[in-house]
């Protein structure tokens, strides 16, 4: 925790009066492009990979970047899917997931979580994806978890579509969904290709987006 409160000073002291005129203008509102939702894993950091700034990305983190379905109970994902589109009207909406995602190796591994409720509860918002990928031959377990990582974005974008803001958003053409997979060990960034369905080296490919 004290590496974290120095952090925090020395924020104050040296970045913060570089960056004050930023802060100044956004500190009475935010129109930030994009809802960015992503793992709460502390190795993904979203403004360092995307290299922006503060009021740029509107940001959701849970274990296993899930969206659940929109429903007659809707939760805290759900009200800031919604404020996101309806309110700060985000023209895109990236679901990103990871390499070495522990809430997929849960899945995949078929990891007795009996001992943590919430979060068998919670992963079983990732039940398709757990389905589609059991119901696959793999060689490894590092090719299951891989392809469990893909199985679920495409998963929680299909979830995410269930939302009454978003399915209108793409009805109206006004909202484009994105479907990443960041690689920790090599920097890479893979996104959906809701043409071919496959998942293509973002850098390589700019214009892909999955719907
Ligand atoms: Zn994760």
């Amino acid at each position: 925790m004290q590496e974290i409160i120095e952090g925090l000073i020395r924020f104050q002291r040296e970045v913060f009066p570089q960056q004050s005129a930023l802060f100044k203008r956004l500190s009475t509102a935010q129109s930030p492009s994009t809802l960015f939702v992503t793992c709460s894993d502390s190795r993904v950091v979203p403004e360092l990979l995307t290299q922006t700034e503060p009021g740029s990305l509107f940001v959701i983190r849970n274990a296993g970047n899930i969206v659940p379905s929109y429903g007659p109970e809707p939760g805290g994902v759900s009200a800031t899917v919604e404020y996101a589109v309806k309110v700060l009207n985000v023209t895109d909406i990236v679901i990103c997931g990871h390499s070495n995602c522990g809430a997929m190796t849960a899945i995949s591994t078929c990891t007795n979580l009996e001992h943590m409720p919430a979060v068998q509860s919670w992963l079983r918002h990732a039940d398709a994806a757990k389905a589609i990928n059991a119901s696959r031959h793999y060689c490894s377990d590092a090719e299951r978890l891989a392809a469990l990582v893909q199985d679920n974005v495409i998963a929680q974008l299909g979830n995410i579509r269930t939302h009454p803001s978003v399915a209108v958003g793409l009805v109206n053409k006004t909202l484009r969904l994105h479907g990443w997979i960041f690689n920790i060990e090599s920097g890479e960034m893979l996104a959906l290709d809701g043409q071919t369905g496959k998942f293509l080296p973002l850098a390589e490919n700019p214009e892909i987006y999955a719907v």
